[in-house]
């Protein structure tokens, strides 16, 4: 037999270690007479034998703390998501701001005002300009949120 068959049975063992059996019955006929291919078959196994020593010798506690990080990791994911009921919240909290903010504003908009002696609606029209306008815009963008995240996961469905 020429060299070209015992790269085929050699070939033939890298499958089998592989876990992808092939023709057995002819490799096992093949190495109990070919001394080459049994030596190809020890040096593969010694190869994988030392491979397989050296992920075992890993830390054990690898695969938990990876596992474990993982699934922290999802939380936080989870957690930082806004559910319906923090988008409340957060709609109640911007009002309250805008409110105490703008109220705040008007009240020290005539204290601006005898300050820097300008006119007192000079100063509240350059704060609405400046902060309530902006508040607002910004407090109407809180409940479109929900609506537009709404409109995306129901475009997702029809596509499905
Ligand atoms: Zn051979």
């Amino acid at each position: 037999m020429g060299s070209d068959g015992h790269e085929r049975f050699q070939q033939m063992i890298d499958e089998t270690l592989a876990g992808t059996v092939p023709e057995e019955q002819s490799l096992r006929e093949h190495l109990e007479a070919c001394v080459e291919c049994q030596e190809y078959l020890a040096a593969t196994n010694r190869v994988i034998g030392g491979l397989g020593g050296f992920s075992f010798a890993v830390d054990p506690d690898l695969n938990a703390k990876v596992s474990a990080s993982l699934r922290l990791r999802a939380q936080q994911i989870k957690a930082t998501r806004p559910g319906r009921r923090q988008l409340v919240l957060a709609c109640v909290l911007a009002l309250t701001l805008t409110a105490a903010g703008s109220f705040f504003d008007l009240r020290l908009s005539g204290l601006i005002a005898s300050i820097f002696d300008l006119q007192r609606m000079q100063v509240q029209h350059g704060l609405i300009a400046f902060w309530i306008v902006p508040s607002l815009c910004l407090l109407l963008l809180f409940p479109l949120l929900p609506l537009l995240s709404g409109a995306g996961s129901n475009q997702k469905e029809r596509n499905l």
